[in-house]
């Protein structure tokens, strides 16, 4: 069952989104070469408990980390570690929710640190890109194959891969509800869109395959030929007109 949200709940929803927002901008100030993941880990879940949340990842499902935080062919899920160091060129990709008053907010971008290449460079851009055509189908009326279409059309017809064993969801007062977001499908199919829903729309790009392996730590899932992949990811509110970004920073 898809839960609507009413004036005063995606009032709550906005809140922990703005956290979430900020976070994660946060994060993308202080990516740096020589940096440990575990670093960025921890400046993310200070400021998440400094602006009275907590984050929304930390032990779902016993996952040890106050975000997700994966480099180059890692995807999403990546875990915090003091052992993996950022280095110049690499792309880091940070998934980050924050749950405050009952209510959760998530987003997720991929950084750049440094100069990175020409592919890592177009794969980051696409990716984005992808997502606000996505969200342009967020409508009432609309179907939610029309958005899972329009990332796959963007990425397929630039040359790269959407991944479909990972998609995105509604999101609420639990982090993942109903409905599924993939980002593939058909235009016309699926749940109808209506005011009052949340959803976090998730494009998940690979470089070279639309396939994915987890890694030996059960967690890491990484492009299955090793090559690169990239993550954006924002909550938004359906509503009689045009969506809301409720992750979105003005
Ligand atoms: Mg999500």
């Amino acid at each position: 069952m898809i839960v609507v949200k009413n004036a005063a709940e995606l009032q709550k929803i906005r809140k922990a989104c703005e956290i979430s927002a900020r976070v994660l901008r946060l994060a993308g100030e202080k990516v740096a070469d020589g940096m440990s993941t575990w670093e960025l880990n921890r400046i993310i879940g200070e400021f998440i408990h400094r602006h009275g949340a907590k984050p929304s990842f930390l032990n779902y499902r016993g996952f040890k980390g106050n975000a997700c935080i994966s480099v180059n062919h890692e995807l999403i899920h990546g875990v915090p570690s003091k052992k993996r160091i950022l280095r110049n060129g690499d792309i880091v990709s940070v998934d980050v929710g924050a749950h405050l008053d009952g209510w959760h907010g998530d987003n997720a971008a991929t950084f750049k640190v440094g100069e990175v290449s020409e592919t890592a460079e177009r794969l980051l851009r696409v990716t984005e890109e992808s997502l606000f055509a996505a969200i342009k189908f967020a409508l009432p009326g609309s179907r939610i194959g029309d958005i899972s279409n329009a990332v796959q059309t963007y990425c397929e017809s630039r040359g790269f891969y959407v991944v479909k064993e990972y998609i995105g969801h509604g999101i609420g007062r639990e982090l993942h509800e109903a409905p599924d977001i993939p980002n593939f499908g058909k235009p016309g199919k699926g749940p109808r869109l209506t005011a009052g829903m949340t959803l976090c729309i998730e494009p998940m790009v690979n470089q070279s395959t639309p396939k994915t392996k987890v890694l030996n730590d059960n967690w890491t899932v990484v492009e299955a030929n090793g090559n690169l992949c990239a993550h954006f990811e924002h909550t938004i509110a359906i509503t009689e007109g045009q969506p809301i970004i409720l992750t979105k920073l003005d």
